[in-house]
C-alpha cells in the first residue's frame, strides 16, 4: 500500500474561490461579510473535481490513499481576525471532510487551524478536536508564521505553543509544519516560503529542547525537510557548537521529513542522510509545481519514480511508501486497521 503523506484540496469548487475573495474584500473594506449559508458546492461538483484530477493521478501513480487537507497557500492566516479565520478554516475543513466522505478508500482528512496572526494558538484547539473527533480526521497542518512571511510569532519551542501540542498528544495527532502564503513581496511562497519555514523549523527545534519537555510530540516538516538534508553537516555542527546533542537523538526521534522534493538527485541525497525511518512518501499532488519535466517526460511531482529507482531495500520502500506513515499517524493506522487495510 503506498500512502501519501501531503496532497492538497488544490481543485475546489469555484463557489468557494468567490466565497473567499468576498470575505477577503469584506475584511479590507471593514464591511458585511459573505453569508456561509450562500456557497454553494454540489457533490457532483466536488467528485467531478477530484476524479479528473487527485484520483486520476493516484491511479496513474499507482498510489493508494492521500492524506489530504485544504489548500495550504489558501490559509492565508494573516487575513482578518479570528473570527475570519475560523470560519474560512471551518468551510475549508468540512469541505475535505466531503471529500473523504464521497472517496473513503483514497483520501483521508488533515485539518486546516485557524490560527490568527497576534493569536495565541489555544484558539485553535477547539477546530483540531472538532476534527478529529467529529470529521475522523487524523492531523493538522501546523502555520509556524501565522503573518506569511514576517515570522513575528515566537518560535516553535516557545511555551506559548505548549497548549496547543499537548492537546495534539492527548489526541495523539501529529502536526505537518506548513506555512501559508507570503504576504511579503521578498518570498516566493512556494519558492522560498515554504522552503524558508522548514528550515527555520529544523533549527527552532535543534536549539531548543522542545522534545525533552513533549516527547511524544511528533511533527512533519514536508518537502524533504528543506534546506536541511543538503546542509545536514551545518546542523550536526551548529548542534555541537550550542552544546546540543546531535539531531538524530534531539530532533529525529520526534521529526520526519516527506518526499515532496521533485528530481532524483535530491531524493538520492535525502536518503543517504536521513535515516529511512524518518521518512515519509509524499508528492504535494495537485500541488506547488505541476508540470512536466523536459529532461524525464514526467510530472516533477510524480515523486513515486524517485523513490522507486532508489537503490535500497524493499523492505525500506515499504517503510517509507506505508509503515513509517501508519507509525506517525495511528489514527490513521487504527482506521485502516477497521477496515482490514
Ligand atoms: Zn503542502
Amino acid at each position: 500500500m503506498i500512502i501519501d503523506c501531503h496532497g492538497h484540496y488544490t481543485t475546489e469548487p469555484k463557489d468557494l474561490h468567490r466565497f473567499r475573495k468576498d470575505q477577503t474584500e469584506a475584511v479590507k473594506n471593514k464591511s458585511a461579510l459573505p453569508p456561509r449559508a450562500d456557497l454553494k458546492m454540489s457533490d457532483d461538483e466536488i467528485r467531478a473535481s477530484i476524479e479528473g484530477a487527485q484520483l486520476k493521478f493516484q491511479r496513474e501513480r499507482g498510489t493508494d490513499l492521500t492524506i489530504f487537507s485544504p489548500r495550504a497557500s489558501g490559509m492565508g492566516h494573516h487575513i482578518g481576525d479570528f473570527a475570519v479565520s475560523q470560519e474560512w478554516t471551518q468551510i475549508c475543513n468540512d469541505l475535505i471532510h466531503r471529500v473523504c466522505a464521497l472517496f473513503p478508500k483514497n483520501f483521508i482528512g488533515v485539518c486546516q487551524l485557524p490560527q490568527t496572526q497576534g493569536e495565541a494558538p489555544t484558539s485553535s484547539i477547539k477546530e483540531l478536536e472538532r476534527c478529529v473527533k467529529e470529521l475522523g480526521f487524523v492531523g493538522c497542518n501546523l502555520n509556524p508564521d501565522p503573518s506569511g512571511g514576517y515570522f513575528n510569532a515566537p518560535p516553535l519551542t516557545d511555551k506559548w505553543w505548549y497548549p496547543f501540542y499537548e492537546k495534539m498528544i492527548e489526541l495523539d495527532v501529529p502536526a505537518m509544519i506548513h506555512v501559508s502564503a507570503s504576504d511579503n513581496a521578498n518570498f516566493h511562497a512556494i519558492g522560498a516560503h515554504y522552503i524558508n519555514a522548514d528550515t527555520t523549523a529544523f533549527m527552532q527545534l535543534l536549539a531548543g529542547d522542545l522534545f525533552g519537555d513533549l516527547p511524544e510530540l511528533r511533527f512533519v516538516i514536508p518537502h524533504g525537510g528543506g534546506a536541511v538534508p543538503y546542509h545536514w553537516g551545518r546542523y550536526r555542527g551548529l548542534a555541537d557548537m550550542l552544546g546540543q546533542p546531535p539531531p538524530r537523538e534531539h530532533v529525529m526521534r520526534n521529526v520526519f521529513f516527506d518526499t515532496c522534493v521533485y528530481h532524483q538527485p535530491g531524493i538520492d541525497l535525502l536518503f543517504d542522510v536521513i535515516d529511512h525511518d524518518n521518512l515519509l512518501f509524499g508528492s504535494e499532488m495537485i500541488g506547488a509545481v505541476r508540470g512536466i519535466d523536459p529532461e524525464t517526460g514526467h510530472y516533477f511531482d510524480n515523486t513515486r519514480r524517485y523513490v522507486d529507482a532508489l537503490d535500497i531495500s524493499a523492505w525500506d520502500k515499504e517503510k517509507v511508501f506505508e509503515h513509517n506513515a501508519r507509525r506517525v499517524y495511528p489514527r490513521l493506522d487504527a482506521i485502516l486497521k477497521a477496515r482490514g487495510r
